[in-house]
């Protein structure tokens, strides 16, 4: 299998065709050699628009939502993003290349350890990533410029709100376990302004603010 044609095809028939439109996020797509943040067994679907399994029965998201997401961060050069959720390191990856300074949590140790491993040995560096429950943030970190979380919540947890910067962007599933509305907030002084990125399946939150086990 060519990797590198069927990335290219992914970018064409997933993600511009469904409205990316952000050129560092779909080069950033066309460069991530996805199908390497899942086991050998599955690499020739590692470009087709499907989560996947990564072990410890959670999954890497699926590109277009990958993709969606970091759209809608709007991030800039060195911008500092919390992503909640590590998962296989691939979302990470994506925002590295988009110039961000990323901050990752991943409440599954195994699944962090080997996320830290994969993306040192792809050559991204500079990835913080720690093991805990990142539905209440990383309040010693705080302010984000962005913070992402891969999971669906039930409802917003508001930490995370509060450890947005001014004109900070907090996207973040919401919802029920098998269905979620993928939101959007942006920080304007006291308040935040909130738009529906559409719906969403992700697997759960589980935390202090997010579902309990
Ligand atoms: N975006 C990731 C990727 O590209 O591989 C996939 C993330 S996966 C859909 C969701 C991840 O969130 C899982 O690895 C799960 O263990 C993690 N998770 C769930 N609740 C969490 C919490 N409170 N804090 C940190 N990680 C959490």
């Amino acid at each position: 299998m060519d990797y590198a044609v069927a990335r290219q095809r992914m970018v064409a028939e997933q993600l511009v065709r469904r409205g990316i439109t952000h050129s560092g996020v779909l080069r950033a797509m066309a460069k991530v050699h996805r199908h390497l943040f899942v086991e050998e067994a599955l690499w020739g679907r590692a470009y087709g628009n499907c989560s996947l399994p990564i072990g410890e029965k959670q999954t890497i998201s699926q590109p277009f939502m990958v993709a969606l997401i970091a759209e809608a961060l709007e991030l800039e050069e060195d911008q500092r993003v919390l992503e909640i959720g590590t998962g296989s390191g691939y979302q990470t990856a994506i925002l590295m290349e988009l110039g961000a300074k990323v901050y990752s949590i991943e409440r599954n140790r195994t699944l962090a350890l080997r996320a830290q491993r994969r993306l040192e040995s792809l050559g991204y560096h500079h990835a913080w990533i720690r093991v805990g429950d990142g539905s209440v943030g990383w309040k010693e970190k705080a302010p984000f410029d962005a913070i992402v979380v891969s999971a669906g919540a039930p409802t917003i947890p508001a930490p995370l709100v509060e450890q947005l910067a001014e004109n900070g962007r907090l996207v973040v599933p919401v919802g029920q376990l098998q269905n979620q509305v993928l939101k959007k907030g942006t920080k304007r002084g006291a308040s935040i302004h909130w738009a529906d990125l559409g719906n969403c399946v992700f697997v759960k939150l589980i935390g202090q603010q997010g579902w309990k086990g």
